[in-house]
Formats: structure tokens, C-alpha cells, sequence
């Protein structure tokens, strides 16, 4: 492999200190209080309106210790163990997290709305002893759990409002509450005995999107999270504001939202608001009501807010919009910065499996069709399908080597062997990255659909397919023709609720025409199109292309 064809970030390196993640987070997080407030300021505030809890960094330290404590005494919580984190966003999440951290356990986050089914899954392949639940779970966890492990012995919940009492009158007998937990006798601290130990053990197992499969759990070690908040910051830090407030509405389960938001934020002198779940009305309330400048959001939110008709609030506050997940298109990006001249989108690129971040746009340097620079300390290559590595500024599957590889799938051997090769994790995104380090993603691997020879990708039909007044949202698949012997490309649309459409099928086959005339012949719907209600999209805003392609709706093919 010729070492020129190897890109190097060209973001100065950094240096990634060997701590734990707890040592290390609130290490930093003493420094910001210290120098960069004249008073402190919460790093977590309750989204809820009305609401008025927060959470200080001498809290969160306070109850940390003393949760972890709680847990190794009274619960026999140990370094090994594994810990199931069943929650939905709260201003206690990192709470949790860090004292399981502190005890040299792992946490593994779940989707709160997960079915009794689909926790059973992951407790059971990621070998969890414990699980951290809201109240509103506990229920489907005690299914979930049954013949697994005990309950509610093993089990811990976190009070949320309001709903706390009522939900647990159900549950007897009932687990206990963190709050029950908190003990001050002396534990056995996570302490490394070395470097490899700490190379060796996850802070997190998290598991994937699920877009394509089966959800895979990726360990990330205490190094690799570290490394990657500080990649993060690296360039986030330069999004400054006086009074930061970020808006925190990705979920805290994903490692978008758990590591570049919730763990790299506050270490750029943000205070967080924790927001449930999305909400349109109560996030451009909590806009206004915190005066914040900045959030995280991936496409679908961003689309919506771009065609937003009115709103009542108030949001000139915001001044950074970070998009990651899935691709966003450059036309989405023009029309929300048209609409809301103080914004800025900043695209980045991750994967579950590189604790997640690679690339980022870096303010003042931002190019509106990448999906960032490279990250520090990052190589990047770009090969072809037979592995070939291909020449700077080539098409193909991007693959990535640094701190922040993951440590490999838990319990999958195999599929670890096949994704992370000579080093470099192969991502099977395709795309580019281009002399000054700017990464362009143009689609999966898997999902780019293949018309007689030529290869179409969905995400950039999509792109256009957003800017039709008519067209809400939109999904494009491949759907194999067996008299043509090739795949067509099909849209799914979901059409303008606003419009007195009387016939659907009209206004869909105008839109078809429409960007038919727009593209090149080879890319042309003609695999016809179905109008639906909603685009199937998994938690973190991903399309389900493979629910689309095997759904038997019956469709138009022109
Ligand atoms: P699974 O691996 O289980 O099928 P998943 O790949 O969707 O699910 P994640 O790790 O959450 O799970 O998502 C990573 C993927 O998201 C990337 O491989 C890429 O396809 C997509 N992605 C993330 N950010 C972007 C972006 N800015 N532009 C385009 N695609 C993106
Ligand atoms: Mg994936």
C-alpha cells in the first residue's frame, strides 16, 4: 500500500491522555469551572417545561461517587460487570453512566422504547448483570430480564416527574431508586492497573442503528471515548459563544448524542438542556426560554424546521445547527440558513463503531457538500471493492484508522474480522475525501441501487426531491425488475399535508416528472412511486430502506 494514498488529518494533533473516562471527564470539567465562569453554571437543566431541576458539576461529583459506592455495596456492582442503561434522556444520565464507569464496569445503553423482545436481545448478547431503568420501563424490563437475571434485586431506577408514584404502584415488588442508593462507605475505585488494561476495557458497549441489520454491539474503551471527546472539542470549542447553551435532543442512548453531545459539550463550557424527546413546539420553546445557541440535530429534524410555515418563538439565540446520522442535502442546508440567517450547519460523520465522530466542518472553513474534516489524529483511505487502495480524491469505501477505532463487536469475532482490516475500519459508506481534508459521503455501500451498470444514490435524489414545495419527506429504493434484469429506482412520498390534495397519485406522478427532468436518464424513477404517510426511520433518524424494500405495497411502475 503506497503511504501517499493514506490521508492524514490536517487538523493539529492532540494529545489523548490514558485516564478512565470518569478520571478524565471530571478532571476536565474542574478546569472549565475554574477558568472559564465567573460563577457556575449548571451543566445539565431539565427540558421540561416548568421544570426547574439542574444539575452542578459538585452535585453530579458528589452523587457519582456515591451512587458508585451504592451500587458496589449494596447491589455487588464490580469491574467487569456489565450494566444495562435503559433511559431516556434525563439530566442523570451521565450520573449513572460515570459511577458504573467509576467501579470499572461497562454500561451498554438501550433504547428506552424498546420492546420486552428487543431488550432481551441486547441484555442478553452484551451479558448484563445489572440495568438502570426509568419507571416507565420497568415493566418491560421485568419481562425482559425473566430467567436473564434477578428482579428486581438487579434492577435501579431513575424518579422522573410527575409519573414516578403511579407507575410504581404497579411493580411489586419494586426495584429500588438511585436516589435509595446513594452511600458514602469507601468502594474500590476503577484503578488501571495499566495502560493495556485501560486499552482493554469498555466505557460503553453501543450498539448500531440497526439500519442495516441486526443492531451490532461496538466496544469502545475508556481510551476510545476519551480520544473522541477530545477530537470533538477539538473543533466544536471554535463554535464559541458567551453563555453557551446547548439544546440536547438527540437521543442520549446513541453515541452521537452520548459522546459529542452530552460528554464533549459541557467540556466547551455548555450548559445542556436535556430535552426527552423531539417535540417541535417545546424545542423552539426551550429556544427561547434558554436563549440557546447551539444544538444537534440529524436531517429529517432539520428538514422539517426548514419548512416550517410560522412559529411563535423566538430563536435568534441560535447560531449552530450540527447535523450527523444520515446525509443532508446542500439544498436543505440553503433553505434553513435562508430562512434563519443566524443559523450555521456544521455536517459531521460518524459511526457507532468509531465512538462515533471522523469528520466535522470547522467553523469559517465550511464546506456546504462535505461532511467535515477529518478529525485529529485520523487517517483516512478510500478502496475499491477487490481492497485496492485507491489515489487522494477517488471514489469508494471510506475506511478510517485512530484512538477512537472501536475495540471490535462484542461477541462477534467474525463480523469484527471482516469490518476493522490492516487497522483501518472499513465503514462501507462510500464517498471521497478531497486534498484539504474535507470528507464527502455520498451513500451506504449496500444501499446504492444498481440501474444496468450505472450506480444511483438515494440520498442524492432525496436531496432533490426536498426542495418540491410538495414533497414533505421522501425515500428512494432500489426495486429489482426481473423482465429488465435490473434494479429501478423507486420513490416513496410523503406528500404536504397543508395542500387540498384531491388526487394523491396526480400530484405524485407530477413530482415524479419533475425530477425526472432534473437528473441524468440513468437515474430516473423507473421503478415508479408509492405515496405514503410516513418514511419507516429507526431512533436516530435513519430511513429503513430494507422495511421500504420488503413492504408489498402495490406501486405504479412507469
Ligand atoms: P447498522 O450498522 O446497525 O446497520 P447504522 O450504520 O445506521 O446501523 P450508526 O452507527 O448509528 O448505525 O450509523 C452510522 C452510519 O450512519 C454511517 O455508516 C453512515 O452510513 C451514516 N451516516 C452518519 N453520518 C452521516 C453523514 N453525515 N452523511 C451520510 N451518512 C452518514
Ligand atoms: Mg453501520
Amino acid at each position: 500500500m503506497k503511504d501517499s494514498n493514506i490521508f492524514k488529518s490536517r487538523l493539529p494533533s492532540i494529545e489523548i491522555p490514558h485516564q478512565d473516562l470518569p478520571t478524565f471527564w471530571f478532571s476536565q470539567m474542574r478546569q472549565i469551572n475554574l477558568f472559564m465562569h465567573s460563577s457556575p453554571r449548571p451543566v445539565f437543566i431539565d427540558g421540561i417545561r416548568n421544570s426547574h431541576e439542574r444539575l452542578y458539576l459538585k452535585q453530579m461529583q458528589t452523587m457519582c461517587l456515591q451512587l458508585a459506592s451504592g451500587m458496589f455495596h449494596d447491589m455487588g456492582v464490580r469491574a467487569g460487570d456489565m450494566v444495562g442503561i435503559v433511559l431516556p434522556n434525563t439530566i442523570y444520565y451521565l450520573v449513572c453512566t460515570l459511577a458504573v464507569q467509576m467501579l470499572g464496569a461497562t454500561c451498554t445503553p438501550a433504547n428506552p422504547a424498546y420492546t420486552a423482545d428487543e431488550l432481551r436481545f441486547q441484555i442478553s448478547h452484551s451479558g448484563a448483570k445489572f440495568v438502570i431503568a426509568a419507571p416507565t420501563a420497568l415493566s418491560t424490563i421485568k419481562q425482559a430480564v425473566a430467567g436473564i437475571l434477578p428482579y428486581p434485586q438487579n434492577v435501579l431506577y431513575v424518579p422522573t416527574a410527575n409519573h414516578t408514584d403511579t407507575l410504581l404502584n404497579h411493580e411489586q415488588p419494586c426495584p429500588r431508586s438511585i436516589f435509595t442508593l446513594l452511600c458514602d462507605k469507601p468502594f474500590s475505585r476503577f484503578q488501571p492497573q495499566d495502560l493495556k488494561q485501560l486499552q482493554r476495557t469498555p466505557a460503553f458497549v453501543c450498539y448500531s442503528s440497526g439500519t442495516t441489520g441486526l443492531p451490532k454491539g461496538a466496544m469502545l474503551s475508556h481510551y476510545n471515548v476519551v480520544a473522541n471527546i477530545l477530537q470533538g472539542v477539538s473543533v466544536q470549542k471554535q463554535m464559541t459563544a458567551s453563555n453557551r447553551t446547548t439544546l440536547a435532543v438527540l437521543p442520549l442512548f446513541h453515541s452521537f448524542g452520548l459522546v459529542l453531545m452530552a460528554h464533549s459539550l459541557p467540556l466547551c463550557g455548555s450548559s445542556l438542556v436535556i430535552m426527552r424527546s423531539f417535540d417541535m413546539s417545546e424545542f423552539l420553546y426551550n429556544i427561547e426560554a434558554h436563549r440557546v445557541t447551539d444544538t444537534l440535530l440529524v436531517p429529517p429534524v432539520i428538514n422539517a424546521l426548514a419548512k416550517l410555515n410560522s412559529s411563535e418563538w423566538d430563536i435568534s439565540s441560535l447560531k449552530w445547527v450540527i447535523s450527523g446520522a444520515s446525509p443532508l442535502s446542500s439544498s436543505t442546508i440553503k433553505s434553513l440558513e435562508l430562512k434563519y440567517p443566524h443559523i450555521c450547519v456544521m455536517q459531521g460523520y460518524g459511526l457507532t463503531e468509531t465512538s462515533p465522530g471522523l469528520s466535522l466542518n470547522v467553523p469559517g472553513r465550511r464546506n456546504q457538500l462535505s461532511s467535515g474534516e477529518l478529525l485529529p489524529n485520523l487517517e483516512c483511505k478510500v478502496v475499491d471493492d477487490k481492497n485496492n487502495v485507491l489515489s487522494i480524491g477517488s471514489t469508494g469505501e471510506l475506511c478510517f484508522r485512530g484512538p477512537n477505532i472501536m475495540m471490535g463487536y462484542i461477541n462477534e469475532y467474525d463480523a469484527t474480522k471482516h469490518i476493522i482490516m490492516d487497522g483501518f475500519l472499513h465503514t462501507g459508506d462510500v464517498g471521497r475525501i478531497d486534498p484539504t481534508g474535507h470528507v464527502f459521503v455520498t451513500d451506504r455501500k449496500k444501499e446504492l441501487i444498481k440501474f444496468n451498470g450505472f450506480q444511483v444514490a438515494p440520498a442524492e435524489i432525496e436531496g432533490i426531491l426536498l426542495q418540491h414545495p410538495l414533497v414533505r419527506d421522501c425515500a428512494v429504493v432500489g426495486t429489482f425488475c426481473s423482465k429488465r434484469q435490473t434494479e429501478l429506482p423507486r420513490v416513496f412520498l410523503v406528500l404536504n399535508q397543508d395542500e387540498k390534495l384531491h388526487d394523491k397519485n396526480s400530484v405524485a406522478e407530477q413530482v415524479v416528472e419533475w425530477i425526472n427532468s432534473k437528473v441524468a436518464y440513468y437515474k430516473r424513477l423507473r421503478g415508479g412511486f408509492v405515496v405514503v404517510d410516513e418514511i419507516p426511520k429507526n431512533a436516530s433518524g435513519k430511513v429503513l430502506r430494507r422495511v421500504l424494500k420488503e413492504s408489498t405495497v402495490s406501486s405504479n411502475v412507469s
